[in-house]
């Protein structure tokens, strides 16, 4: 009767092993992707424009008419500004006007933005690769009972 009983478990086990044994790429595999999306995310720090020289919004350039009093627009020429937009959501958008020398200073800055923006969501792509589960450690909920 023990001896049955014996049998069935180890019969249970077996087969709960069977069961646990999950169909995926070998852990070799997965360590190896795992490996080359850490260093691909270090290469993309490394590329990381550190500084603080950074604008967020978009730079337009528009033409001023004065309506009477300045012969430029008198004839036709009007005056050539350069003004930042930045939205803020919802519509709101701040509008600050930019001289003309330092139009090239706010471009570079604009840049680094974008620059900074597109790295940060390609690092954050690959930190939702790593986030999926790593097979060599265990889940703790699935633990195997003796
Ligand atoms: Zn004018």
């Amino acid at each position: 009767m023990l001896g049955q009983n014996r049998r069935s478990c180890d019969f249970l086990q077996a087969w709960t092993d069977l069961s646990l044994t999950p169909v995926r790429a070998p852990d070799s595999l997965i360590g190896m992707i795992r490996e080359r999306t850490l260093q691909k995310r270090k290469k993309l720090v490394g590329t990381l424009p550190i500084t603080g020289e950074l604008l967020r919004g978009t730079l337009l350039e528009r033409v001023v008419r004065h309506k009477s009093g300045c012969p430029k627009c008198a004839r036709g020429e009007g005056h050539q500004v350069y003004v930042l937009t930045v939205s803020y959501g919802r519509g709101q958008t701040q509008q600050i006007s930019v001289r003309r020398e330092r139009v090239a200073e706010v471009r570079r800055w604009l840049d680094n933005y974008q620059k900074l923006k597109e790295t940060i969501e390609q690092i954050c792509e690959l930190n939702h690769d790593l986030l999926r589960p790593d097979p060599a450690v265990p889940h703790p909920g699935r633990k195997r009972r003796d």
